[in-house]
């Protein structure tokens, strides 16, 4: 016992290791700092329909640190989740984007969007999220009917039950989920059904080989008509190039969402390029 338990002590101080173990408390309090100086901002990408109609818009987290440099979400959301900060960060994320969402009401174009914002499994495993939901649309006056919440299949690896009491409390006031990245994780179709979905998003990774791979397209096209059968709305992720649009079209998804449609770009950017009024609207 004691031997193995010094061998594990004399790993913990290997230098690698330390120095790991640094960075990653270095970025923890840099996140802590980061959300109390509002470094979060929110990033929105368009979603278009098949016929090239603007129909929403997802909200995609950047830390903007104090030396100017943008971080991607893939390098500290990970972290806020094992360290708890996702709350305060989601609930930050969430709050702007109710407050763009009043904010586009009225506008032709913005006003009618539906906006999706990515939630993490431990937001919705804690027991006060619907009435925090309910107090952040509240102050806002965002309408809930134009709200999506996404989650990651990671939900299907926690209490079911309980997830899905919490999302069904959080449709009450309107709201309507999204599954994330949809044929990458724990999916299992039987779990579909037991959570009270309206969107499935087609993984990337499907739709980067749609139109070269002779297996892929009949996977996407699999999913859709799963889709289409439980009633789920699909939109596809990762859109590239002409030839996936496309396939996609062609094939009977709801809405088509990436970099040959539009990038991520600044929310202040997002409404001056998509409101009615704006300089870039045709
Ligand atoms: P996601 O929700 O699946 O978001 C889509 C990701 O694909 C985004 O990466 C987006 O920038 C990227 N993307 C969009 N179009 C294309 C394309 O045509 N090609 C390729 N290769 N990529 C494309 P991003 O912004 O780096 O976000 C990564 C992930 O971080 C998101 O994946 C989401 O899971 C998570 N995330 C982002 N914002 C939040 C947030 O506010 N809260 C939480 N909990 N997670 C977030
Ligand atoms: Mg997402
Ligand atoms: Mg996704
Ligand atoms: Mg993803």
């Amino acid at each position: 016992r004691a031997k193995s338990d010094g061998r594990h002590i004399a790993r913990f101080f290997d230098p690698g290791m330390q120095a790991a173990a640094d960075r990653q408390s270095a970025l923890e309090t840099g996140l802590r700092d980061g959300l109390a100086r509002q470094q979060f901002v929110l990033f929105c990408q368009p979603q278009f329909d098949v016929r090239g109609q603007l129909v929403g818009a997802e909200v995609l987290v950047r830390w903007r640190r104090e030396n100017g440099v943008l971080v991607a979400p893939g390098d500290f959301i990970g972290l806020a989740e094992s360290s708890g900060l996702i709350l305060p960060l989601g609930q930050q994320v969430l709050e702007d984007s109710c407050n763009a969402l009043a904010r586009w009401r009225g506008d032709r174009s913005l006003g009618k969007l539906k906006l999706a914002v990515n939630v993490s499994v431990q937001q919705l495993r804690d027991p006060e999220f619907p009435e925090e939901v309910a107090r952040i649309l509240a102050r806002t006056k965002a309408p809930a009917g134009q709200l999506l919440l996404e989650l990651t299949e990671s939900i299907f690896a926690d209490d079911k039950q309980d997830l899905a009491e919490r999302m069904h409390m959080l449709c009450g006031q309107g709201l309507r989920f999204s599954l994330d990245d949809f044929g990458t994780g724990y999916s299992s179709l039987a779990y579909l059904k037991q959570f009270p979905l309206t969107a499935l998003k087609i993984d990337r990774s499907f739709v980067h080989d749609v139109h070269v791979d002779p297996n892929a397209g009949p996977i996407v096209k699999a999913i859709i008509a799963l889709a289409q059968q439980l009633k789920l709305e699909i939109v596809a992720e990762g859109v590239e190039h002409e030839a996936q649009r496309s396939f996609l079209a062609r094939s009977g998804c709801s809405a088509l969402q990436g970099y040959l449609l539009g990038a991520p770009m600044p929310i202040a950017q997002f409404e001056t390029l998509y409101s009615a009024s704006g300089i870039g609207h045709a």
